[in-house]
């Protein structure tokens, strides 16, 4: 069921009257996310309880608000790469700050969905089923744990949300720059609505890529299912290396809190950015061996075709190869640890778009 409309005046709207978030199912007395049911203008807490299966049981904890007047679902999440603790930890926050007595609307907040990435501090996958948690959607009851959980995730939250908002931080592998995904299905008002909630998170820096939902094998990930499903899906990463510094929280924060003030599910005022630096997908430099890698220029610099971003050594410190930019560009995130295997990616380049371009089939 398509659970809102947009009335579309033109595809390079901002977010404005013109965009209608109906209500939907928090039209309900009472949300249920798990164990935890909210009636209206309650806040709640629960588990998404995840049965064992071939592999452990696992609990995803989740808050529910369930706004005193009607309005659209919207649900964050993040954690599905546990470490990238910048997003984790600014979702535990975003919670407090939504009071559910002046909301218009629900709000479901998933801080960690990847709990064993974060408890043995494993990056990119589950450790329990070395299966990625942003890659396996729609899940399957039947499946390891990732996929029961995903699939418990799609049934009791990306099925119930009008807006989606998927929230990373760069890795403890990954010395990032913020900045958030404009991605695109070729459907005009989709695009439009997924724009203009980027716009109101603020992020100034977009990646611009393409999706074809007719895919199934390319919308795995959260957001790309979500968008395959008809609804609005944003990604928005901001975090280094393992650190939670109050800058990045504080725009995942604000961002988040953005996004529920242009839906008018707070009274919080938008403040669209008009403008954004639009970067095409990555280019990723990656490694052929393992051994130890070496940053020579930031994250955030603007570098050339063949420029040295770094180098590497083996494991008695000598020099193995030179690491140069794939393409000119921007470097989204350059790896801030030494630790390398063949494949990692090392630096992730983004070319800077002049102007938008228009949307083509994958
Ligand atoms: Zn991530």
């Amino acid at each position: 069921m398509r659970a809102y409309r947009i009335a579309v005046a033109s595809a390079m709207t901002l977010l404005s009257a013109s965009q209608v978030y109906a209500q939907s199912s928090s039209a309900k007395g009472t949300v249920t996310v798990g164990t935890a049911s909210a009636a209206r203008g309650v806040r709640a807490y629960g588990e998404i309880a995840v049965p064992a299966g071939s592999d452990a049981a696992m609990s995803i904890q989740v808050a529910v608000m369930h706004g005193a007047l009607p309005g659209p679902t919207v649900a964050f999440i993040s954690g599905a790469h546990g470490t990238e603790y910048a997003s984790v930890v600014a979702l535990t926050r975003l919670i407090e700050r939504i009071n559910p007595q002046s909301l218009a609307g629900t709000v479901i907040v998933v801080p960690l969905l990847n709990v064993a990435s974060f408890e043995q501090m494993t990056v990119h996958t589950n450790p329990v089923d070395k299966k990625g948690m942003n890659a396996t959607y729609p899940g399957n009851a039947k499946g390891t744990q990732t996929e029961r959980a995903l699939q418990l995730m799609t049934e009791q939250v990306v099925s119930v949300a009008d807006v989606i908002v998927d929230l990373h931080g760069g890795d403890i592998d990954e010395d990032l720059r913020p900045y958030s995904y404009w991605t695109r299905t070729g459907n005009a008002a989709q695009d439009s609505a997924t724009r203009a909630l980027l716009m109101a998170f603020g992020l100034d820096h977009v990646i611009v890529r393409d999706l074809d939902i007719t895919n199934a094998a390319t919308t795995r990930s959260l957001s790309g299912y979500a968008l395959s499903k008809g609804k609005t899906a944003i990604v928005a990463e901001a975090g280094r290396s393992g650190m939670v510094l109050q800058d990045d929280v504080d725009l995942l924060v604000k961002g988040s809190l953005r996004v529920l003030g242009a839906m008018h599910m707070t009274s919080d005022k938008a403040n669209s950015m008009s403008r954004a630096t639009w970067l095409s997908a990555a280019q990723r430099a990656a490694a052929d061996k393992p051994g130890m890698f070496f940053a020579t220029v930031q994250r955030d610099s603007k570098v050339k075709a063949g420029q040295a971003l770094g180098f590497t050594t083996d494991y008695v410190g000598r020099r193995t190869g030179i690491v140069t930019a794939p393409v000119d560009g921007l470097v989204g995130f350059i790896r801030g640890v030494p630790s390398m295997w063949s494949g990692a990616t090392l630096a992730s380049v983004l070319p800077i778009l002049k102007d938008v371009p228009v949307w083509v089939k994958p």
